[in-house]
């Protein structure tokens, strides 16, 4: 406990911490053994892939024949059970991969539609939710959008008569982002897409993995996702891949993306993947135990903050489906001070000071804490709030459980010494 001390954190602090560990420890046990299961299918997909030391090499210029890069992909598709994947140094971050996987896969006249409320900040510029040049929407493709009902579950009926002629992609995002809603999990993703394609078989179902990769031992593409979409600065790229996005599924979807991504004619083909390999592959294979560290934080997260009075989405009893918590802190100076707290804890820049401002692609000031080797990661310890009602902090990531406490415990602090919470005896 004394090293807790010597880290800045008080004894009431660091008690109330200890005791929160001790009555997690089943949840945990539960996390290590999705872990190991998710380990293991990271194993079989590379050795059945035959990775070999040379995959790990790269190309440059336009990159052909760079087998590293393909059997990459194989191994992607193997995890996710598809037929393709496009996993890629040049997809930037998510929200490229969900736009690249939705414009290439819509046509002028199509309709999209989300059945599960409003998707992610930064879809709403893609789709033309809010109008913006290149968006779906100039390119004459319609969005339509039926939100969750009062309890948090589908509104099949809505969904039902939402369905038209036009209809052709359906998204669902798997992990809350920014709302209070629950993230779905995989079981309910895929009763939502049974449903779904009873009234249409041949609409495209993609599901907006972000953050849920490895939180569970089936992704959606086993319950009938034509695609999945993410981004490698979260789980899949296990805190090691600087850049990167991918997708996975279909055939089709994949190849129309390949084309979109580069060019038709070229698809898979070009795309040198400079150095990047050896991160992608590496990362990967931790991204089961990184994926484990952070929902344990995001557990520890919960709990510390439910004894301090707060309520939290998800609750720390609840089984989680991915890795983000997010804590109704109920004002401004707490979500600032939470931040502030997160960096000070951080191996890089914990020098720097936070504070809330404008971001591209979001409607509100927003927060960001994070100290991190890859700059932005969300697996790396960060967090994150809009300034907005219901003053809701997003806390995720911690490549290690021991960061992920430190950063919690050191966020709680800070709220102590503004005294902003009080802590029981
Ligand atoms: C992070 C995230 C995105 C966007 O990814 P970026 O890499 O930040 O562009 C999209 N959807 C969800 C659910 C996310 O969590």
């Amino acid at each position: 406990m004394n090293i807790y001390k010597e880290m800045g954190i008080s004894d009431c602090v660091s008690n109330l911490g200890e005791a929160a560990l001790r009555d997690l420890k089943p949840r945990f046990e539960q996390i290590d053994e999705i872990a190991e299961i998710c380990q293991m299918k990271v194993l079989k997909a590379m050795q059945e892939c035959g990775v070999s030391e040379a995959c790990l090499l790269g190309t440059t210029g336009y990159g052909y024949n760079d087998i590293g890069r393909d059997r990459l992909e194989e191994v992607y598709a193997h995890i996710f059970h598809t037929e393709d994947a496009l996993v890629r140094p040049q997809i930037t971050c998510g929200t490229h991969a969900l736009a690249l996987a939705l414009m290439s896969n819509l046509r002028p006249g199509d309709e999209l539609l989300s059945p599960v409320g409003k998707p992610y900040d930064t879809l709403e510029k893609v789709i033309g939710i809010t109008p913006h040049p290149g968006s779906l929407a100039e390119y004459g493709i319609s969005y339509a959008q039926v939100d969750l009902l009062k309890d948090g579950t589908f509104d099949y009926d809505g969904i039902k008569n939402a369905i038209n002629d036009k209809t052709k992609l359906v998204t669902i995002q798997r992990s809350k982002g920014y709302q209070t809603r629950p993230s779905f999990s995989v079981k309910q993703i895929g009763e939502l897409i049974h449903f779904i394609k009873e009234i249409r078989p041949d609409l495209t179902v993609m599901v907006d993995n972000c953050y849920g990769e490895f939180t569970e031992t089936i992704e959606p593409t086993d319950v009938g996702a034509d695609m999945v979409v993410g981004s490698l600065i979260k789980n899949p790229g296990g805190g090691l891949a600087p850049i990167g996005g991918y997708i996975a599924g279909t055939q089709k979807c994949v190849e129309n993306a390949a084309y979109r991504l580069t060019s038709p004619g070229l698809g898979k083909e070009v795309g040198a993947s400079l150095g990047v390999l050896k991160d992608f592959y590496q990362g990967l294979f931790l991204a089961p135990t990184v994926a484990s560290s952070a929902e344990k934080g995001a557990i520890f997260a919960a709990k510390l903050f439910e004894t301090l009075g707060f309520d939290t989405v998800p609750h720390s009893d609840e089984i989680r489906h991915d890795i983000i918590q997010s804590v109704i802190l109920r004002s401004p100076e707490r979500v600032i001070a939470f931040c502030q707290g997160i960096q000070a804890a951080s191996p890089v820049d914990s020098m720097a000071m936070p504070y809330p401002d404008d971001m591209p692609g979001y409607d509100s000031k927003v927060i960001m804490a994070a100290g991190n080797f890859i700059s932005g990661s969300s697996i790396e310890l960060s967090a994150d709030a809009p300034i907005r009602e219901p003053y809701a902090v997003y806390f995720q990531g911690g490549l290690t459980f021991a960061h992920a406490k430190y950063g919690i415990l050191r966020a709680v602090e800070e709220l102590y010494q503004k005294k902003l919470i009080e802590i029981p005896d």
